[in-house]
């Protein structure tokens, strides 16, 4: 089965036109994917029958299925999904007063971080999750909200897994709720997904030993606990955090 949340625009008017559908086809389906947000084949009701069908036996929405769901009193709502592979992933989207609604996203099962004071990083590495499983728990939020009338607002990175070392990914599911998502709702992308912007725009780059950035953040408190918590083994490909770690003080 082909997953399009997988495909990328120009992917998905190869597979239509691959079935010998108009090209206009691609551009209501991708309609139905990201701006009407459609939870099943049947809902796209300006498809002929013949390729809701044609869909509905050869792709599927998107691969995540929710295992567990729970709300708190104040609006705030924690999944857990299950990957095709049986890997547990979580998501939370949290109300704020001020009308914004923001996703908070996974982008690995499990961390190879350790940090100390992260339920997360005591289970340990399991996988990276690929752009499309990044951006569908992006997608069901935001499909809820429609629902309800309202507007998924924001999306941050700040779930299961570190983001920087899943890199390729996470950017490529950046770049898709920004232009993709943020674009087909119809606002401004750089307003809507404000963390993603900013986060798409830090200046990394490949060097020689790795990766090279300025992304470690202000030396806060946590940010602090968290490089004297992690094994630089962890993060094989980073060579300002092993620096970090390399001179962390003994005991720490
Ligand atoms: S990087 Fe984030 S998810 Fe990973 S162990 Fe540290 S706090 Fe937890």
């Amino acid at each position: 089965m082909i997953n399009l949340y997988e495909l990328t625009r120009p992917e998905l008017d190869s597979l239509l036109a691959s079935w010998q559908q108009p090209r206009f086809r691609a551009g209501q389906v991708w309609s139905w994917l990201y701006d009407k947000l459609a939870a099943d084949f049947e809902s796209m009701t300006d498809l002929p029958e013949s390729l809701r069908r044609q869909l509905s036996d050869t792709c599927t929405l998107g691969v995540l299925h929710i295992a567990a769901e729970r709300a708190s009193s104040d609006g705030t709502a924690k999944r857990v999904y299950e990957l095709p592979d049986g890997q547990l992933i979580e998501s939370v989207l949290m109300p704020y007063d001020d009308d914004r609604r923001t996703a908070c996203i996974s982008t690995q099962a499990g961390c190879a971080m350790g940090c100390v004071f992260c339920a997360t990083g005591q289970m340990g590495f399991a996988r990276h999750l690929s752009a499309a499983e990044i951006v569908e728990q992006a997608i069901h939020f935001a499909r809820q909200l429609h629902r309800e009338g309202e507007r998924l607002s924001n999306v941050v990175l700040m779930g299961m897994g570190e983001p920087f070392h899943n890199y390729e990914a996470s950017l490529a599911a950046v770049r898709r709720l920004m232009a993709d998502l943020a674009s087909a709702r119809g606002t401004s992308r750089s307003a809507r997904l404000a963390l993603c912007r900013r986060y798409a725009d830090l200046p990394m780059k490949r060097c020689k030993s790795g990766w090279r950035s300025a992304y470690m953040p202000r030396p806060t408190t946590n940010a602090r606990r968290c490089c004297r918590s992690t094994n630089a083994t962890h993060w094989p490909n980073c060579s300002t955090h092993a620096a970090r770690s390399s001179r962390r003080p003994a005991g720490a």
